[in-house]
C-alpha cells in the first residue's frame, strides 16, 4: 500500500475512502439488526453538586456491544443512525429503557433526581415526537419532572416553529431542556433565548483548557455569568481534575459533571451509588 501511494495518490486516497463506505454500511447493517432486537443498553453517568457533594441528576448514554467488533463508541454510531433515520427508533428505544429504569427505582422508594436524555436534531423534526415522550412516561407513570432532553446548538440553527412549539409543550408539562455541548456551535447565549432552555453544558473542550489556556478561564467565567443574568443553570461536562472542580467551583459553577467524580456506570451501579453513603442524600439548599 505505501509503494501504491508513492505513484497514485488517488487511488490510495480512494482506497480509504471505500474502506470507510464500507465499514460504515456494515455497522448501519448491524445496527439496524441491533435496533430491531432492541440490543442495545442504558448507561448512566451522575451529575453532581460540588457543593454538598451530592447528586444533582443522571445522564443517560446509549451502548452497543457487537457481538465480534465489542463495544461501539456513541461517537461512532449514532452519526451513521443520524443519516439514514435509524436515529429515531433507536432513540426510542432509549427512552423507553429510561423509562423502566427510573419506575425501578421509585419502586423501590429510592429518590432520584431528573434523567436526562441525548436527542437528535432529527428526533425533534418527527410530528409525534412530544406524543412519544407523553406516552412513554404515561405508560410507565413517570412525571415528566423525573426527565431532562439534552439537545444542541444545531437545533437553534433549524429555527423551526413546529420544533420549537413541541419543546415548549414538553416544558409546560414539567420537562427541562438543556443545552449540550455549549460553545462549540456557531449560537450565542442570547440566542439560546429563542428556545425554551433550562440550562447550558459548557463543552469540554472549553474545561480540558482550565489548566492549560487562562484565557478559557476568563471566558468560562463570562459564559457562568451570562448564563445566570438570563437565569439559566450551567453545568460542566467533562471535568476531570480537581483543579478544573476547584476553579468551576471558584467561578460559581458548580454542577459537575466527569471523570472526576464518575464515569458512566450501568444501572445496576447506578442503584448501588443511590443505596451507598457516598453521596449526600438531600442538600440543605440547591
Ligand atoms: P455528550 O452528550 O456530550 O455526552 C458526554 C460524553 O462525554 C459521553 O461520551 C461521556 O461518556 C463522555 N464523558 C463524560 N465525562 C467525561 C470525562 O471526564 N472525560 C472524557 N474523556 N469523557 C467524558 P459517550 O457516552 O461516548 O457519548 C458520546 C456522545 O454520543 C454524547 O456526547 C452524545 O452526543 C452522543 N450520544 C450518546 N447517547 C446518545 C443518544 O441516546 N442519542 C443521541 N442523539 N446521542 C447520544
Ligand atoms: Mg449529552
Ligand atoms: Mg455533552
Ligand atoms: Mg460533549
Amino acid at each position: 500500500r505505501y509503494a501504491k501511494q508513492s505513484y497514485d495518490d488517488h487511488a490510495y486516497y480512494g482506497d480509504e475512502i471505500q474502506e470507510e463506505r464500507i465499514q460504515e454500511l456494515f455497522l448501519e447493517k448491524e445496527l439496524r439488526i441491533a435496533i430491531e432486537r432492541k440490543d442495545l443498553h442504558v448507561h448512566y453517568q451522575p451529575k453532581i453538586n460540588s457543593r454538598y457533594n451530592s447528586l444533582a441528576g443522571l445522564e443517560a448514554l446509549v451502548r452497543w456491544r457487537h457481538a465480534e467488533k465489542g463495544m461501539v463508541p456513541p461517537g461512532v454510531f449514532i452519526p451513521i443512525a443520524e443519516r439514514n433515520g435509524l436515529i429515531v427508533p433507536l432513540e426510542r428505544i432509549v427512552f423507553e429503557e429510561v423509562c423502566q429504569d427510573i419506575a425501578s427505582l421509585l419502586n423501590k422508594g429510592q429518590l432520584i433526581k431528573r434523567v436526562s436524555v441525548n436527542i437528535s436534531q432529527i428526533h425533534l423534526y418527527q410530528e409525534d415526537f412530544s406524543q412519544f415522550i407523553i406516552s412513554c412516561l404515561k405508560k410507565y407513570n413517570i412525571h415528566p419532572t423525573a426527565i431532562e432532553l439534552e439537545i444542541t446548538e444545531s437545533v437553534i440553527m433549524m429555527d423551526d416553529l413546529n420544533v420549537i412549539q413541541r419543546l415548549e409543550h414538553l416544558k409546560e408539562m414539567g420537562v427541562e431542556i438543556s443545552m449540550d455541548d455549549f460553545g462549540t456551535g456557531y449560537s450565542s447565549l442570547s440566542y439560546i433565548n429563542k428556545l425554551p432552555i433550562d440550562r447550558i453544558k459548557i463543552d469540554k473542550s472549553f474545561i480540558d483548557q482550565i489548566e492549560i489556556d487562562e484565557q478559557y478561564q476568563t471566558i468560562i467565567k463570562t459564559i457562568v455569568s451570562m448564563a445566570r443574568h438570563l437565569r439559566l443553570e450551567v453545568i460542566a461536562e467533562g471535568v476531570e481534575t480537581e483543579k478544573q472542580m476547584l476553579f468551576l467551583k471558584s467561578v460559581n459553577c458548580f454542577h459537575i459533571q466527569g471523570y472526576f467524580y464518575y464515569a458512566p456506570m450501568t444501572f445496576e451501579k447506578v442503584r448501588e451509588l443511590l443505596y451507598s453513603e457516598e453521596l449526600l442524600k438531600e442538600p440543605a439548599v440547591n
